[in-house]
């Protein structure tokens, strides 16, 4: 018997059979509008010997209008098909199936050629879309028929149809979007027939043998969103439109509620998908925040999914399936949901990869290759660049030995883990811990090495990390000042009125961490939806709370500050950002840009605004926090060199500036590359 029976059992399609009962989501990593189709034919390849069930590409417009933006992929000329074959042949090679994902962007394009239902300008694009015509319909519902046909033809097992996260299909769904008073709007019958059309259209298109996935939205979470029972009607009439399988989408993009990032509770919404089993004969795929073999396991023996969907796992590890199958879940690296270096990076138009695994989608160029000359290699610090190192040149097969001053590994990453909501950094270092074993390598805890102690070794590796910056703050050494290091790794108590010195990553951290009482909303399902006013669709159409969000009280006053004249938390993350610092608002938290620190008293904070430091003022809090950035700490590095031993010097260590675990792992994986 397996140890994820649910999850590794086949699912019968009738026409075709899936290996197990995992979808790997759709992702848009920008691979496409590379052209590179030999590098993405290696990505999906990769994760297909892995063993997933079916992949689902990134999202290929329908249409110039429908594209995400401009020049978005699609499936249009006889070269593009011919370019998706060298990607399906590969996938079918590597043993996997995968169907193509046909996303109409609606009035979410991001181009001048938009169109919706109505001409309603969404609060998250600039282009107000032009309302389509009859004939506009009629040619929207070819051209999705048009492009499944080429899938087909590209050697695609099927398609899915983006029907959910408020892209055109959703749009006419809702009388948030669609105000037509035609066929197409109106009563839900007229506002549900696009869609029904779309698939029944794309089923003459392709045939019986071919998947049809059609992307549910379960819960929009935006106000006059669908109520439960029409998303009943809705799944019930997708089915018989020629529908193989449901899958579940959870929000809009417009909502404001996180539905991925890692506060969001495991399995947040899977809660929904078992409500509609048995509503449909087909498969339901439930989604979004199932990240372990453990957590799909128990969502399938619970019976809220015939499937799960799972996403940036398959980033983090393309192997998740292969070391579930063979019991070696601990080594799966964790996808912790940051969305730092796969969805940040598509927002920013650059490629996406991952956090943990600088190697997804550069599978081509980035190799860990087994070496034919070991050496020895000492790492200087457990945090994320020298945990990095030590993983990938240990799988290499060099003899690596890692010091770590403190008494535990994974540097920062340990203060992260106990802020409210990031609870999945618990998970990485675990892992770390593990492959740490599994590789081989020599760890010394507790050991301040000295150049003495580094005599002898092939090649050094200094990834001590940083230190806080001194922000030369009149009054600093006051006893009511600590600095983060106090709060997050001392414990140190802190008074019930708290301004926080600084609003970078660590400033934020530092505030929720202050904010909250008692357990963390990410572990308590209710107390999240409450606090983001997530509802039911059964009570509100769209599924919003009627009551709106019921965040719990702060456990502190809290101030946060800034010199910088301008929006706190402007740097965090671009998917979210607007999380922390909506999350804070909620709880009361401060937020003041723009001014100078004159000076701490034992009574508080002494600011003031303007190029004269003008206003004075005195904030009265019992307890001030340092959280002022950090510089690298170099000492045993300048030792180093000062008795000219080379040494590679990586992470905040050699640069501190807007240091992340993303460019510390990603800088000590290439250099163990390397090795
Ligand atoms: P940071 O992001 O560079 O922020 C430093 C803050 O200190 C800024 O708000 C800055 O604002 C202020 N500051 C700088 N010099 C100052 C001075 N001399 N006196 C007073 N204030 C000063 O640094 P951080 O908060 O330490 O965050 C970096 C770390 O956060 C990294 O280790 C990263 O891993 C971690 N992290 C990242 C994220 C993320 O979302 N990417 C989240 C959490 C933690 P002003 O100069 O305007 O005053
Ligand atoms: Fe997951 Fe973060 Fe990697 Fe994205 S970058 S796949 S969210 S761990």
């Amino acid at each position: 018997m397996p140890q994820y029976p649910h999850m590794l059992a086949p699912l019968d399609l009738g026409f075709t059979t899936l290996k197990n009962r995992v979808l790997m989501g759709s992702m848009h990593t920008n691979l496409e509008e590379l052209g590179d189709w030999h590098r993405i034919a290696e990505y999906f390849a990769e994760r297909a010997m892995g063993g997933v069930g079916l992949m689902v590409t990134g999202g290929m417009a329908p249409n110039k209008e429908g594209g995400v933006l401009p020049g978005a992929a699609g499936l249009f000329t006889d070269q593009d098909i011919a370019n998706h074959k060298i990607v399906t042949d590969r996938v079918h090679a590597a043993g996997g199936k995968i169907a193509m994902q046909i996303l109409h962007a609606g009035r979410y394009a991001y181009n001048h050629h938009a169109v919706a239902p109505s001409a309603i300008k969404s609060p998250i694009s600039p282009f107000p879309p032009a309302e389509l015509d009859a004939e506009g319909i009629e040619k929207q519902i070819t051209d999705f028929a048009t492009s499944a046909k080429h899938a087909q033809q590209a050697g695609y097992d099927g398609v899915e149809i983006m029907g959910s996260e408020g892209y055109l299909l959703n749009e006419f769904l809702v009388t948030h979007t669609n105000k037509r008073t035609d066929e197409w709007g109106g009563s839900y019958s007229n506002r549900m027939r696009l869609p029904i059309a779309v698939v029944a259209r794309v089923r003459d298109a392709v045939g019986p043998a071919f998947i049809i996935i059609y992307r549910l939205s379960i819960i929009d979470l935006i106000p006059n969103g669908s109520t439960w029972d029409e998303v009943v009607m809705l799944a019930k009439a997708i089915e018989t439109a020629g529908a193989t399988i449901l899958n579940t989408g959870i929000g809009w993009h417009e909502a404001r509620v996180p539905t991925i990032a890692t506060s969001v509770p495991r399995a947040a919404f899977s809660w929904l998908t078992k409500r509609l089993m048995g509503e449909v004969a087909i498969p339901i795929i439930t989604s979004n925040r199932i990240n372990t073999p453990e957590v799909a396991e128990n969502i399938l023996a619970d019976g809220a999914g015939d499937m799960v969907s799972m996403a940036r796992p398959f980033l983090a590890d393309s192997q998740f399936m292969a070391k579930a199958a063979a019991g070696k879940a601990d080594q799966i690296a964790p996808c912790i949901a940051c969305n730092q270096a796969c969805l940040d990076h598509t927002f920013a138009m650059k490629t996406s990869t991952c956090l943990v695994n600088p190697r997804a989608c550069y599978e081509v160029e980035l190799n860990y290759t087994q070496t034919a000359n070991p050496k020895t290699i000492a790492i200087v610090g457990a945090g994320p660049a020298g945990l990095a190192t030590a993983l990938v040149a240990a799988e290499r097969g060099h003899r690596v030995t890692l010091f770590e001053a403190a008494n535990q590994v994974g540097g920062q990453l340990n203060m992260a883990k106990i802020i409210p909501g990031k609870e999945e950094f618990h998970g990485l270092i675990a892992y770390y811990t593990r492959m740490l074993e599994v590789h081989g390598v020599t760890v010394h805890l507790n050991r301040r090495i000295t150049a003495d102690g580094l005599a002898g070794f092939d090649e050094i590796v200094i990834a001590t990390g940083v230190i806080p910056r001194d922000p030369q703050i009149k009054g600093q050494d006051l006893p009511n000042v600590l600095s983060y290091i106090d709060v997050l790794r001392s414990n140190a108590a802190v008074g019930a009125r708290v301004a926080i010195i600084g609003a970078g990553g660590i400033g934020f951290d530092v505030a929720e961490f202050l904010t909250q009482a008692g357990q963390s909303p990410s572990l308590n399902l209710a107390q999240w939806k409450a606090a983001w006013g997530v509802g039911d669709p059964l009570q509100t159409a769209g599924g919003l709370a009627r009551n709106g969000p019921q965040p719990e009280a702060s456990a502190r006053q809290i101030t946060l500050l800034q010199r910088k004249a301008q929006k706190l938390g402007k740097n965090l993350g671009k998917t979210t950002g607007w999380i922390h610092r909506a999350g804070l608002a909620m709880k009361g938290v401060e937020m003041l840009g723009g001014v100078h620190y004159e000076g701490i008293t034992p009574d508080g904070l002494m600011i003031s605004t303007g190029e004269n430091h003008e206003n004075p003022r005195l904030l009265e809090v019992d307890t001030i926090v340092l959280c002022a950035g950090q510089i690298p700490e170099r000492t045993l590095a300048d030792t180093l060199s000062a008795e000219g031993i080379a040494a590679h010097i990586i992470g905040g260590a050699d640069v501190a500036a807007e240091l992340d675990a993303k460019r510390a792992i990603d800088q000590g994986v290439r250099l163990a590359a390397g090795f």
